[in-house]
């Protein structure tokens, strides 16, 4: 059987023959094929595509790796952030505090569940929400807080826990980009009144289609929850509210089931990497590499660099077959999305200047030495030539 390329093939290919995609599924599949293979074949000869078996493992095994009492999975990471704003009875008004910098699915859904978004700004170092401008933000309508371990950092959750306990806010953890970070020793997930997770294909844990999973430890909030995904019941027939369709499929669910147990293992791996970037990328041009906080264990979801030369790099790399990525390219209170809040850069002067910035570098678990070195040289040839 002729072996199955494992890049894109529109990567242009180097004079040195090597190609960096961002990512490679394909790559990690491959690592994992008869299982998976073995796991769907099971899921099409029980018919079970939504919910059964093989999701109430998945639930019971994801709340343990996380450490919380329940699991509730979702059909994916946006719908248990709404399902969580649900849960937590946010009204018309209700005012929710989340980053300046992150993905449209922390603040879109606060919209959809009828609150009202406010931004915070971004810490300069470490791309997370600053709790300092979630302080100068909270007014008597403030209701929650969604802070977001953006990249796999944790946010400062010590800062944010406290302000929340003396505001009587409720948090939700949007950890969609963070499967067992940790935070002073704590999973990220577990701080939180709920905490949201992807398995979006690209995320550190990721499914073969759409999934997502809200944990919490809190029983009310989980019966809610579990009921509102499933059209306001448990059990078909058994309406006690109106709902939503959000439910797990079994074949994303049994695929899940078997990435879970090499989540640890890709997460060292991740973490490997990172430091092996951080060594060798170090003291070049104006380059700033991911600060990690105190007491923090960054998963590295994203490798994220600074400089002043982003575009140039961007095309530098990219001619060479390497591909990088930009995560965000407008910070969310400029989208025009969020045009009606009239903000100016000035309202969030750091997440405005990391937009254009910030450079994501390819990092995951199956990317090779060679490809690393290749990554490595390219971005020392581009500093080379003087870029103050
Ligand atoms: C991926 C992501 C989500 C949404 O997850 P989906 O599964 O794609 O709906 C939410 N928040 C952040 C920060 C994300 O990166």
């Amino acid at each position: 059987m002729p072996a199955v390329p494992s890049v894109s093939p529109h990567l242009p290919i180097s004079s040195a023959g090597m190609r960096v995609p961002y990512n490679d599924l394909h790559a990690q599949y491959l690592t994992l094929r008869p299982a998976i293979d073995a796991a769907i074949a099971q899921t099409l000869r029980d018919s079970a595509f939504i919910r059964g078996p093989a999701v109430e493992a998945f639930e019971r095994a994801f709340a343990a790796a996380i450490g919380t009492k329940h699991c509730v999975s979702t059909a994916n990471g946006t719908d248990a952030l709404y399902i969580a704003f649900r849960a937590l009875g946010l009204r018309p008004g209700d005012e929710v505090i989340t980053s300046a910098h992150s993905w449209i699915a922390s603040s879109e859904t606060i919209t959809q569940a009828g609150g009202q978004v406010i931004f915070a700004d971004t810490d300069p170092t470490t791309f997370t929400i600053d709790p300092a401008d979630i302080a100068r933000k909270i007014t008597p309508r403030t209701r929650g807080l969604v802070p977001v371990h953006l990249y796999g950092q944790p946010a400062a959750m010590d800062a944010i826990m406290a302000l929340a306990k003396k505001h009587h806010l409720w948090v939700v953890e949007d950890c969609a980009q963070a499967h067992l970070a940790r935070y002073r020793g704590q999973a990220v997930g577990t701080f939180g009144n709920a905490a949201t997770f992807s398995f979006y294909p690209g995320k550190n844990l990721g499914a073969m289609g759409d999934a997502g999973a809200l944990v919490t430890n809190d029983d009310t909030l989980e019966n809610f929850a579990a009921m509102f995904a499933r059209h306001g019941g448990r059990n078909k027939g058994t309406h006690e509210i109106e709902g939503i369709n959000s439910r797990l499929d079994g074949i994303q669910a049994a695929i899940l089931n078997v990435k879970l147990p090499h989540l640890a293992a890709w997460t060292r791996a991740r973490q490997s990497l990172a430091r092996d970037y951080d060594a060798r990328l170090t003291g070049i041009g104006d380059l700033t590499l991911p600060a990690v906080a105190d007491g923090t264990e960054h998963v590295y979801h994203i490798y994220a660099v600074r400089t002043r030369h982003r575009d140039a790099l961007r095309a530098h790399l990219a001619a060479r077959g390497i591909q990088s990525q930009i995560n965000y390219p407008i910070a969310l209170p400029f989208l025009p999305a969020y045009r009606r809040l009239g903000h100016t850069p000035a309202d969030f002067p750091v997440a405005h200047a990391h937009q254009s910035q910030t450079l994501s570098l390819p990092l995951y678990p199956e990317i090779t030495p060679a490809q690393i070195d290749y990554l490595v040289a390219e971005v020392k040839a581009f500093f080379a030539v003087t870029r103050p």
